[in-house]
C-alpha cells in the first residue's frame, strides 16, 4: 500500500457559523480582503454580515466584488493588485465556487510575482513553481456543489485562449472553511441542481478513477448517497435537512477530489465552460450519460454499485451492462433536478467540437488519463457528439 492523506482544512459546519468569521479570522491576519461574486452575497446580507464580524473582532476589512462566474486570468490579477496596494494580509472567499477560487488565485498572486497564468499549466508551458506561501485563505462557501471548500485547487479561465486549467498547491488548501447552510439555502433551483450534478461528478469521478483512494472511497460512497436521497428534495422543497445534507455532500466531494483528482467528466467539462457561457455543474450534466457510457466497461462492479445507489437495479442476464444501468439512474436523477440537458440546449456549438477535444487533452490531459479505460482524442470527439443527441 502506498497512500498519502492531506486535506488540512478546518471545516466548520452549521447554520448561523457566519458569525464565527471574525474570531475563526483573527489569529490569521489583521487586514482581510473579502473576495466575492456580482452580488448576490450582497443583495442577501451575507456580505454585511461578514464584514461585520470580521470588523467586530477587531480586523480591517474590504470587499472585492465582481468575481464573474468560471473566474478569469484578468479578475484574479486585478484582484492581486488590489490586495497588494491595500496591504492586504488575509483573504476571505465568500460566494460560489467561482469566487473561492478567485480568492485562491489573488492569495497566490499578492505574494508571487507575475499574472495568475503563470501558475497554471496551459497547452504551452509547465506551471511555474510559487515560490512564496500564499497569503492565508478563509472561505464561506454559497453553493453546495464545486467542493472548492476542501480542495487544493483553484479553477481558472483564460479569456483569450478560454483555456481553463486549474491552479494546484497543497498550498492552497483554506485554512478554514466555514460552512454555513443559511448561505446555499438561498441559492434558486436551477443553481441547486447544477451544484448538486457537481458533488456528483466529484464522487462518482473518484469513485471509478484509476487513482483511487482508500479515504476518498469512503467519502465517495457518502456523498453519492446523499445525492441520490436529498437533492432532487433540495431543489423542489429546498427544506433544512435536505440543504444542509447536500451542503456537507460538497465537502465530503472536495475533500475526496483533494485525494483523487477527478477524472474525464470534468476534464471534458472545463473546456465546455472556458469556451462558451455555461455553468459547470450544467456542463457535466449533458456529458455525464456519454462519460458513463465509455468508461462504465472498465468498472462494471463499481457501475453496479452506483446504478444501486441511484435506485437503478441491474436487470439479471448477460444484456444488461452495469455500465448502461449506471447511465440509465444518472439520467433519472438528471431528469428529477430538471437537468437533462444536451450540449446544444446549454449553448454549445457542434462546430466547437475538435477544439473542445484537443483542449481537453492538453489542458487537461491527466484526468482524461485517470479514466479507467484508455482514452484518446478519438474517444473525446465522439463523447461530444453523443452529448449533443
Ligand atoms: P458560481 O460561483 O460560478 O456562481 C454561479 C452563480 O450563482 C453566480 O451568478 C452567483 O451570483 C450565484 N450564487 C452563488 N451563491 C448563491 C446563493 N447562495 N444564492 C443565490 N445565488 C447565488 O457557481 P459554482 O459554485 O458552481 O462554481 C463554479 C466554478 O467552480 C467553476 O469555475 C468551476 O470550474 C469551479 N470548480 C472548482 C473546483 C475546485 O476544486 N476549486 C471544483 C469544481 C468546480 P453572484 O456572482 O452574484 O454571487
Ligand atoms: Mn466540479
Amino acid at each position: 500500500m502506498n497512500i498519502e492523506w492531506h486535506v488540512p482544512v478546518r471545516v466548520i459546519f452549521g447554520r448561523g457559523r457566519l458569525a464565527e468569521l471574525g474570531q475563526v479570522c483573527a489569529p490569521l491576519g489583521k487586514r482581510a480582503l473579502v473576495v466575492t461574486g456580482k452580488g448576490s452575497m450582497r443583495r442577501l446580507g451575507f456580505l454585511d454580515e461578514a464584514l461585520e464580524s470580521l470588523r467586530a473582532s477587531g480586523l480591517d476589512a474590504e470587499a472585492f466584488e465582481g468575481t464573474p462566474p468560471n473566474p478569469t486570468t484578468d479578475f484574479v490579477d486585478e484582484g492581486a493588485l488590489v490586495a497588494r496596494h491595500g496591504e492586504r494580509d488575509l483573504i476571505v472567499g465568500l460566494g460560489g465556487g467561482s469566487a473561492l477560487d478567485a480568492a485562491k488565485g489573488i492569495a497566490v498572486c499578492a505574494r508571487n510575482e507575475g499574472g495568475v497564468w503563470n501558475y497554471v499549466k496551459s497547452s504551452d508551458k509547465d506551471p511555474r513553481p510559487i515560490q512564496h506561501p500564499p497569503l492565508p485563505l478563509v472561505s464561506v462557501p454559497s453553493t453546495s456543489g464545486t467542493g472548492s471548500e476542501t480542495t487544493p485547487y483553484a479553477v481558472i479561465t483564460n479569456p483569450e485562449t478560454h483555456e481553463k486549467p486549474a491552479l494546484i498547491s497543497p498550498q492552497l488548501f483554506f485554512r478554514a472553511s466555514i460552512i454555513d447552510p443559511e448561505l446555499p439555502s438561498r441559492m434558486p433551483e436551477r443553481l441547486t441542481a447544477a451544484t448538486g450534478i457537481d458533488t456528483f461528478a466529484h464522487a462518482f469521478e473518484n469513485f471509478t478513477s484509476t487513482n483511487e483512494h482508500p479515504v476518498a472511497h469512503a467519502l465517495d460512497v457518502a456523498a453519492m448517497e446523499a445525492v441520490a436521497q436529498f437533492l432532487a428534495r433540495a431543489v423542489e422543497y429546498g427544506d433544512e435537512e435536505a440543504r444542509d445534507r447536500m451542503a456537507w455532500a460538497s465537502a465530503r466531494g472536495g475533500a475526496s477530489l483533494a485525494l483523487s483528482g477527478g477524472q474525464m467528466v470534468h476534464g471534458m467539462e472545463h473546456p465546455v465552460s472556458g469556451h462558451f457561457d455555461v455553468a459547470h455543474g450544467e456542463g457535466l450534466a449533458a456529458l455525464l450519460p456519454a462519460c458513463i457510457r465509455h468508461f462504465g466497461k472498465g468498472c462494471p462492479e463499481k457501475a453496479a454499485r452506483v446504478a444501486r445507489i441511484l435506485g437503478e437495479e441491474p436487470a439479471k442476464g448477460a444484456e444488461d451492462d452495469p455500465a448502461e444501468a449506471c447511465a440509465r439512474g444518472v439520467e433519472a436523477l438528471l431528469e428529477k433536478v430538471g437537468l437533462r440537458l444536451t450540449l446544444k440546449d446549454i449553448g454549445v456549438e457542434r462546430s466547437a467540437i475538435a477544439r473542445l477535444a484537443e483542449d481537453a487533452m492538453r489542458t487537461m490531459g491527466r484526468t482524461v488519463r485517470r479514466a479507467p479505460v484508455e482514452t484518446g482524442r478519438d474517444d473525446l470527439v465522439r463523447i461530444y457528439e453523443e452529448s449533443f443527441a
